[in-house]
């Protein structure tokens, strides 16, 4: 459904035993599709912690396409979403329920330090690539205690509430193809 920005209810007139509802608005105001499931939205954000840290932005970039509705954003933001329009700017807070879950404790490994190859220092901070049965996947080092290295295979914004500041650039419906696909074909989306 499209929602207008401004449309004044004129008056209802009788007619015979029928009512007439009749709208009239008061300039022709452009109408706008508003972000429903299975709708394609473009977007600019810039995600931040709670520190006010800039985790990730869109500016400079292209906008960021995405579908409404199948799990393409993480839930918390597609709920602050859902009924919006082009131009709207949205402040969403995300708990980290929310996002990207808790932090697991289960997900910390400790490793032995003669495991790891490579050039970069092992220090507490770093990333690292794992080669695992389920293929490659990155870590963080948590803490190292002598040739205790301990990993920490949570997703980097696990357990942290996330402030989105978002714009929305386009809303228009999904084609068959991209919802068989789950993804965004196009411009800002997937080439192939
Ligand atoms: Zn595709």
């Amino acid at each position: 459904m499209v929602k207008s920005n401004t449309i004044d209810y004129l008056y209802t007139v009788k007619f015979d035993k029928l009512f007439y509802n009749l709208y009239l608005c008061n300039s022709l105001e452009i109408i706008y599709m508003i972000i429903e499931t299975n709708r394609v939205v473009s977007m600019h954000y810039t995600l931040k912690d709670e520190e006010g840290n800039v985790l990730d932005t869109s500016a400079n970039r292209e906008p960021l396409a995405y579908i409404q509705g199948i799990g393409n954003l993480i839930p918390g933001l597609e709920t602050q979403l859902e009924g919006k329009q082009k131009g709207d700017k949205v402040a969403a807070e995300v708990e980290a329920k929310d996002a990207y879950g808790d932090v697991r404790e289960e997900l910390f490994h400790i490793v032995p330090k003669s495991g790891f190859q490579g050039d970069e220092e092992l220090v507490a901070g770093i990333q690292v690539q794992l080669d695992t049965e389920q293929g490659p996947m990155i870590a963080t080092v948590a803490k190292i205690d002598g040739e205790d290295v301990t990993l920490d295979l949570n997703h980097p914004l696990a357990g942290k509430k996330l402030f989105f500041d978002v714009e929305i650039m386009d809303v228009r419906e999904a084609d068959q193809s991209e919802l068989d696909h789950g993804h965004v074909h196009g411009p800002d989306g997937h080439h192939h």
